[in-house]
C-alpha cells in the first residue's frame, strides 16, 4: 500500500483537470456568470412550479416517492443545472408541500416575505459565521441590534441580551440550560457545593397541559429526572390556572424540590392561547422562580399594530422564546432566545484556544459563540433585518394581525355550523374543532374526523392538522396564510364534512351488513 505523501489514484494529470472544473463551480469573483446564471434557473423553477400549484398538496405518499428518491446514484453527477433541477422537480418541488397557497392551513408555516427571501439568498451566498467576529464582522453587529430590537419590544430593559437560534425548540432548551444553571447556583449558594447528579434529579420545571413538548425533550437533554416537568391544569380556555401553578409550587417546596422554571406560553400550538402572564409573573416573583415565556407562535403579536396588549406581562420573563419563521413570516430557520439579564448566557460559554480565546473578552471581540449552544451559525438574522428594512415591522404586525381576524370569523362560523363542534376560541390563529352532527354515533365521531383529515391530505385539495382535545381527536386550522380568505376555509370546511359524512354512512352501512 501507497505510504502517507505518495500519489495514488488518478493520475496528476488527471487530477488536475477534474479539479479545474470543479474549481468552476466555487462561487468567486471568476464565477459571478454562473452565480447568476445557476440561481436564476432556480428562482425561475420555483416560480414555475408556485405559480402553477392549484393545491398545496398532490397527495403523494411515502411508497410513490421512495422509489424514485432511492434510484438516483448519488456517485453519478448529471453534471448539468437544467438536468439536477428536472430530477429535483421529480423528486420534491412536484410534489412539495406549498405554505403560500390560501388552503394550507395544517401547522404553523408561514408564506415567507420576498425580502426575506432575498436574505436568505444573500447570506448563504456571502455565508458568514456568526460564532466568531474574525469569520463575520458586520453580520455579528447586526444580530446584536436585532436582538436588541426584539428585547426592546419585548421590554427586558437594559441588561437584556440573546442570540438568534435554529428554532423554538433550540431556544427553548437553551433557556431551560441557563435555568438549570442559575437554579444549581442558588441551591449551590445556600448549601456550599452541592452533589450535582442529587441537585438535579431534585429540579422540577411547570408547564400547562397546553406547553410545547420541546420543554419535555429539553428536560430529557438536560439530564433531569424522568418526571422532571409538572404538568399545571388549563381552565376552560387552555390558559395555565395560575391557583394550581401556586399550588404546584408550593407541593414541591413541601416535597424537597426545587422549581427551577416556569415556562408559560403565550401562543400555545394547538389552542392559540396565551397563559395569563401577569399572574403568573407574581407568582414567580414571589417564589423567586426563573419565568421562560414560550412565545414561538405568539411573538407575532410584538409589531401588531392592535393586539401587543395581548403579551403584557412578557417583559417580566427571565427569558423568552421568539420564532420569527412562525409568526414573523421568515423562511425556516429564523429564531432567537431573549435573557433579562444578559449575564445568564455564560452558562453556554466556553473558549476554544483556536477559537474564541478569554483574551478576547477583555479585548472587547464580540464573539456570539460565548453566547450559543451552536458553533458555526447561519446569518439568519439577515432575513429579518431585510424584512425590517424594507416592509417594516408594521407590515409584519398587520399580517399577522389579519389571520388573527380570520381565525375569528372562523371561530364563528364553525360555532355557527351544526356540523361541527369547536373548542374555545384562539387569542391567536388557529381553530381547533370536530365534525359532530348530531345523531352521528359516539364511536364514529373519531374515526369520522382521522378519516377525513387524511381524505382531504390524499386529494390534495386543502390540508389541516390534527390533534387530540381530553383524549377525542379532533381537526385544527392554523390560519397564517393572509391570502386565506372565510370562502377558502368554508369551502374546506365543506370538504371535511363531505369526507366525514362519507365516512360515517359507509360504516354504519358495513355496521348493519355484518352485526356482531
Ligand atoms: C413551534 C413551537 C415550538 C418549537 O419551535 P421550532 O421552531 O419548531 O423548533 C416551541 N414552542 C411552541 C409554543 C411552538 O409553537
Amino acid at each position: 500500500m501507497s505510504s502517507i505523501g505518495s500519489p495514488t489514484g488518478a493520475a496528476p494529470t488527471d487530477t488536475g483537470r477534474a479539479a479545474a472544473t470543479a474549481r468552476g463551480h466555487l462561487f468567486n469573483a471568476g464565477s459571478l456568470g454562473r452565480y447568476r446564471d445557476v440561481l436564476a434557473r432556480g428562482v425561475d423553477r420555483v416560480a414555475r412550479r408556485v405559480g402553477e400549484a392549484d393545491r398545496p398538496f398532490t397527495g403523494v405518499t411515502p411508497d410513490e416517492l421512495a422509489p424514485l428518491i432511492g434510484a438516483i446514484d448519488l456517485d453519478r453527477p448529471l453534471g448539468d443545472t437544467d438536468a439536477a433541477l428536472d430530477e429535483l422537480h421529480d423528486v420534491w418541488l412536484r410534489d412539495a408541500v406549498y405554505f403560500h397557497h390560501p388552503r394550507y392551513l395544517a401547522h404553523l408555516n408561514c408564506p415567507v416575505v420576498i425580502p426575506a427571501l432575498l436574505g436568505e439568498a444573500v447570506l448563504s451566498a456571502v455565508n458568514s459565521s456568526l460564532d466568531t467576529w474574525d469569520q463575520s464582522a458586520g453580520a455579528t453587529l447586526m444580530e446584536r441590534r436585532l436582538i436588541e430590537w426584539t428585547a426592546g419590544r419585548i421590554g427586558l430593559g437594559a441588561g437584556a441580551d440573546g442570540v438568534f437560534t435554529s428554532g423554538g425548540t433550540q431556544s427553548n432548551l437553551q433557556a431551560m440550560l441557563l435555568a438549570r444553571e442559575e437554579a444549581y447556583r442558588t441551591v449551590g449558594g445556600a448549601a456550599g457545593r452541592p452533589d450535582r447528579p442529587q441537585v438535579l434529579s431534585r429540579l422540577r420545571i411547570l408547564t400547562s397541559a397546553a406547553g410545547h413538548f420541546s420543554v419535555q425533550k429539553a428536560a430529557k437533554l438536560l439530564g433531569l429526572a424522568a418526571d422532571a416537568v409538572l404538568t399545571v391544569p388549563t381552565d376552560a380556555n387552555r390558559r395555565m390556572r395560575t391557583d394550581e401553578l401556586a399550588r404546584a409550587i408550593d407541593r414541591c417546596h413541601r416535597d424537597g424540590q426545587v422549581v427551577m422554571a416556569v415556562v408559560a406560553t403565550a401562543g400555545t400550538t394547538d389552542f392559540g392561547t396565551i397563559d395569563p402572564l401577569p399572574e403568573i409573573a407574581d407568582i414567580c416573583a414571589a417564589a423567586g422562580v426563573w419565568l421562560h415565556v414560550d412565545a414561538a407562535y405568539g411573538c407575532g403579536l410584538l409589531v401588531s399594530p392592535t393586539r401587543r396588549h395581548l403579551l403584557d406581562g412578557i417583559e417580566r420573563a427571565a427569558s423568552v422564546t421568539v420564532d420569527y419563521h412562525k409568526s414573523f413570516f421568515q423562511p425556516v430557520s429564523s429564531s432567537a432566545l431573549l435573557v433579562r439579564d444578559g449575564r445568564t448566557l455564560r452558562h453556554a460559554t466556553w473558549h476554544a484556544d483556536y477559537l474564541n480565546p478569554a483574551r478576547a473578552v477583555e479585548q472587547g471581540i464580540p464573539n456570539q459563540v460565548d453566547k450559543s449552544i451552536q458553533t458555526t451559525r447561519r446569518f439568519d438574522a439577515c432575513k429579518l433585518w431585510l424584512t425590517l428594512r424594507i416592509m417594516g415591522p408594521d407590515a409584519i404586525g398587520a399580517l399577522f394581525d389579519q389571520v388573527v381576524d380570520l381565525a375569528a370569523q372562523a371561530w364563528r362560523r364553525l360555532d355557527a355550523d351544526p356540523r361541527f363542534e369547536v373548542a374555545a376560541p384562539s387569542q391567536l390563529s388557529t381553530v381547533v374543532f370536530r365534525y359532530r352532527p348530531a345523531g352521528l354515533a359516539p364511536d364514529l365521531v373519531d374515526e369520522a374526523n382521522l378519516y377525513a383529515r387524511d381524505a382531504l391530505a390524499a386529494s390534495g385539495a386543502a390540508l389541516v392538522a390534527g390533534t387530540k382535545v381530553d383524549g377525542a381527536h379532533h381537526l385544527k386550522l392554523t390560519l397564517l396564510n393572509p391570502e386565506t380568505t372565510v370562502d377558502d376555509v368554508a369551502h374546506v370546511l365543506d370538504l371535511i364534512a363531505d369526507h366525514a359524512a362519507w365516512y360515517a354512512r359507509t360504516a354504519a352501512v358495513a355496521e348493519l351488513s355484518c352485526p356482531v
